[in-house]
């Protein structure tokens, strides 16, 4: 059985192509700069077949055409017939209140992810888009959407409430949503399988650190509670997100005069986190190397983060009654051995012990780093968000 994930953007189309028997990728692509000049396609396949090279996508049709014909070309044969693709699962990043699971896309469906376009005024619109064109393109082939938001959509009201007037969650839906969702997930899932604690009773702190970062609280596979919010900027400062702050601070920035007089949003979003801290980079080997030069702003912005960190994950023990099990992913969780033994230094107190030689020589693989002696299970699992998709599609439709 085939799938074919889907991650449609404003200006960009990603695609991979599973052998959902043993969950190979056999084709994956990029089509970038839609309807911008210069815009380019690459692809590569189990054939062996890379394509790096200049196309014109005026439009996302132009790019799920460009993919078909190149999936359908008979040199590569990576498949003879649209025939083979058993579903389509769709990466859609805000699913509101309306979707606390994988879902078909149907008219009644699409109709709930505008209703989220508020919400998510950039990706959704790209994402509907997506499921629009393929409906089009890939008659008869089942459309499923898989939302970044669905996991938490377990969160109790208390955690999910802010303190503001409460017509603002009636009448706008001004509460926290989380976002990766679909990574939380996936890593939570693969911690159940590695524990040996109880399924019901499993509590678990998923911590995804990439350019986005969030933590996620985790009882019995439900997602008590998270770090993001209504947008992606709450939480833990990120490589260019401030993360939480004292609300107040956004009118006071805005009220500032002549050259400090930018768009607050633009600045919280883009100018802040680790980024605007060491002045660097938001990219954390630029900050370790910095770091390593004796850059202090590189060094406290490294810091900060940690410090955040293990803040966070304080606040979900207490959330949880304990924890059991902590997982590290994405590109920082699975990369970063000194980040990741920093916050692990900073939960000691915990009884929580890593095998220090075997943290440093992880990278990017599903380790368990805590030793045997610890009191709490701490795994690096590297996320794959388009196989999580892949799999919740199956499930959703009972392909298997
Ligand atoms: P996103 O999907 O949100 O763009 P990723 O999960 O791919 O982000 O994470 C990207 C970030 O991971 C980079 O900005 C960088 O900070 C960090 N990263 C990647 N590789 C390493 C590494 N070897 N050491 C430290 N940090 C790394």
């Amino acid at each position: 059985m085939k799938i074919l994930v889907i991650n449609s953007g404003s200006s960009s189309l990603k695609y991979q192509l599973f052998d959902y028997d043993n969950k190979k990728v056999i084709a994956k692509g990029l089509c970038e700069r839609i309807g911008i000049a210069d815009s380019n396609f690459k692809h590569e396949d189990a054939s062996g077949r890379v394509i790096n090279e200049g196309r014109s996508f005026e439009s996302h049709s132009d790019a799920v055409r460009t993919m078909i014909d190149t999936l359908l070309d008979p040199e590569a044969a990576v498949i003879e017939s649209l025939d083979e693709i058993a579903a389509v699962g769709h990466r859609i990043v805000h699913g509101g209140p309306y979707f606390s699971k994988p879902t078909e896309m149907t008219q009644a469906s699409k109709d709930a992810v505008r209703k989220c376009y508020p919400w998510s005024p950039l990706h959704n619109p790209a994402n509907l888009t997506g499921v629009e064109v393929c409906e089009k393109l890939m008659p008869g082939i089942p459309q499923v959407g898989v939302f970044d938001t669905a996991f938490h959509q377990t969160m109790p009201s208390e955690a999910y409430m802010y303190g503001l007037p409460y017509r603002y969650y009636e009448d706008h839906g001004v509460r926290r949503y989380g976002f990766h969702g679909t990574s939380h997930a996936f890593v939570a899932r693969r911690a159940a399988e590695l524990t040996q604690c109880e399924g019901e009773q499993h509590r678990l702190i998923t911590c995804h650190l990439g350019n986005g970062s969030s933590f996620t609280a985790v009882k019995g596979g439900k997602c008590i509670d998270t770090s993001m919010g209504l947008t992606p900027l709450e939480g833990i400062m990120m490589g260019t997100r401030c993360g939480s702050i004292d609300p107040a601070i956004v009118s006071f920035i805005a009220k500032l005069d002549g050259d400090e007089a930018k768009d607050v949003d633009y600045i919280m979003n883009h100018e802040s986190g680790v980024r605007g801290i060491s002045g660097v980079s938001s990219d954390f080997r630029d900050l370790h190397a910095a770091a390593s030069q004796g850059n202090d702003r590189a060094k406290l912005a490294l810091r900060m983060f940690c410090y955040q960190a293990v803040k966070i994950i304080g606040s979900y023990i207490a959330a949880l009654g304990g924890v059991d099990s902590i997982v590290f992913t994405a590109g920082i969780g699975e990369n970063d051995d000194v980040v990741r033994q920093t916050i692990c230094d900073g939960l000691r107190y915990l009884g929580l012990i890593i095998d220090e030689e075997l943290n440093r020589s992880t990278r990017g693989k599903e380790v368990k780093i805590s030793t045997d002696e610890s009191s709490v299970e701490v795994f690096v699992i590297p996320t794959n968000e388009e196989l999580s998709i892949a799999i919740q599609t199956v499930e959703v439709l009972g392909l298997v």
